[in-house]
């Protein structure tokens, strides 16, 4: 068999969570050929040889929680944004998460959801009717690594209703679980959810157990951004169970986190009760960043009611000093069913990460900005038109630790790539649970953190013969020295790239050489 590329000398870790053993790996096309140590052609035999003495071969990483919809669609403006997963190791990225992704929707709900989820994806993003509309743009638009997405809840439900505050009919669900169905049979990974975020906010748990079986019938996981992560996380974490029960599906728990003072230690209960769901029987896993901080937009620190209707809907009621009075009560004493982040925090907790039109606010807390902080939030959205990214301070370590050292958690950047001061977990994530967590701080060995990375998340999303090193696999790799791989991203320089990460394979062609991103664009969609 003539090999296209031969990496001799490194130690392979496999993906399985099997200890590190020597061999060399070639890649014949875009699969994977094992051989014995040396047990490759002599002089490589026409293929390229890199050495890889004192590397670990591991599987291209899976980042089974990222937001990177859009970010190639968007041409030039995304180039270095889209760069920074891959410079990581990951060859793998699973889009469509917290409720939101860039398909399904019935033709004349594509304008207003193209309106609003602008601020979430850092432009002027399509719409797609179908999945199919979502592959072929993404064809059109060269990758360096893998993508898959699944189908947001929110998407759906804008898709089909816009974003009103009310249940949906029998009709708007049936058609809702249409969607849903065409998108999963084509090849979408699953069904997200963002019980947080508007519009998903407004579905009740039996929208989401009739969603949730639609994916269940195509063998999918329902992930989902709970409804609450901070002081109501466990009763958010038993509605999740509820809907992996009534509807058959596997549950995978987005980005576990118990964040804010009433939380904090909170992870001592949820931790062991998915333990017990998974000793029960129920397919439950999560996802993780390793990062005390949590992002999202700022839009999000408001009561659900204020989003009621949409982007537009939203920047009116803000200019309506009556309404801004009922936020800063609803702020002040909570509303029955929210998740209240500065009210279990404060405005001291949120800083601003990206606004395009100022700047100067990046890297500094609403607090800090001065003025009463409602109408500061307000005067800020209104002048970015909606589209403001913060960065809440909101997590406590040992909780953090706790999630990643969990044997059902996988790792998930949940990286938001938007111009500006983005949360450097878009960069760094994977680098720093090996450098930081594994290495330094003995978390857990080498070998398991590559697991988190890799088998455990292939194994979960169905991604066949990823996710590991074995004869035959897909050839996506990462060459990373152990000693040295560390994240390089800050909050003031989110995109420095991490070091350590020397080679990074996609589909059998190096998208990382010598630790520089290459000019091939060898990524694809990916999906059964
Ligand atoms: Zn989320």
């Amino acid at each position: 068999m003539s090999l296209d590329l031969l990496i001799t000398g490194g130690l392979v870790a496999d993906g399985t969570g099997a200890p590190l053993r020597p061999a060399d790996v070639g890649v014949s096309g875009d699969r994977l050929v094992l051989l014995p140590p040396g047990g490759g052609p002599a002089d490589g035999g026409g293929a390229r040889v890199i050495d890889a003495t004192g590397l670990v071969v591991a599987p291209g990483f899976i980042d089974v929680h990222t937001h990177s919809d859009a970010v190639t669609l968007l041409g030039a403006a995304g180039r270095e944004l889209a760069a920074a997963p891959v410079r990581m190791g990951v060859t793998v990225e699973i889009c469509g998460n917290c409720g939101s992704s860039l398909f399904p929707a019935l033709p004349e709900r594509v304008p207003a959801l193209r309106r609003s989820s602008r601020a979430g994806f850092g432009g002027d993003i399509p719409i797609f009717t179908d999945y199919a509309g979502f592959v072929r743009a993404h064809e059109e638009a060269p990758r360096s690594n893998h993508l898959t997405s699944l189908v947001g809840h929110g998407t759906l439900r804008a898709g089909v209703l816009g974003y009103e505050d009310r249940p949906a009919t029998p009709a708007e669900l049936a058609t809702m679980c249409a969607l849903l169905d065409d998108a999963l049979a084509a090849g979408a990974a699953g069904l997200s959810t963002g019980l947080i975020y508007t519009p998903g906010t407004y579905g009740d748990t039996a929208e989401v157990v009739a969603l949730a079986r639609v994916a269940a019938g195509h063998g999918k996981p329902y992930v989902t951004h709970l409804r609450d992560e901070m002081s109501r996380v466990e009763e958010a974490l038993e509605e999740a169970v509820e809907i992996a029960r009534r509807s058959g599906a596997a549950l995978h728990v987005s980005h576990h986190k118990t964040a804010g003072r009433h939380a904090w230690g909170k992870t001592t209960r949820t931790l062991p009760r998915i333990a017990e769901l998974r000793a029960q029987g129920l397919d439950v896993t999560c996802d993780v960043y390793p990062y005390t901080e949590g992002s999202t937009s700022l839009s999000a620190m408001l009561p659900p009611w204020a989003n009621d209707g949409g982007t537009e809907a939203l920047l009116d009621r803000l200019r309506d000093p009556g309404q801004r009075d009922r936020m800063r009560r609803a702020i002040e004493e909570g509303v029955p069913g929210w998740e209240n982040t500065v009210g279990n925090g404060g405005w001291d907790r949120i800083s601003v990460a990206c606004a395009a039109r100022h700047p100067e606010a990046e890297g500094r807390t609403i607090a800090e900005l001065g003025g009463d902080p409602v109408d500061t939030a307000a005067e800020l959205l209104l002048a970015e038109d909606g589209e403001v990214t913060i960065i809440s301070h909101s997590m406590r370590e040992d909780d953090v630790q706790r999630v990643l050292a969990g044997e059902f958690t996988m790792i998930g950047s949940d990286g938001v790539p938007k111009p500006g001061h983005p949360h450097p977990r878009l960069a760094g994530t994977f680098p720093r649970v090996l450098g930081r967590y594994s290495r330094e701080q003995g978390l857990f060995p080498l070998e398991v953190a590559v697991h988190k990375m890799t088998g455990l998340a292939a194994d979960r999303f169905g991604l066949a013969d990823r996710g590991v090193v074995r004869d035959g696999a897909h050839a996506d790799l990462v060459l990373f020295d152990p000693e040295t791989v560390s994240d390089g991203a800050t909050y003031a320089e989110p995109l420095l790239p991490p070091t350590g990460i020397t080679a990074v394979v996609v589909a059998g062609r190096l998208a990382v050489d010598e630790g520089r991103l290459t000019e091939d664009r060898p990524g694809r969609i990916i999906g059964r």
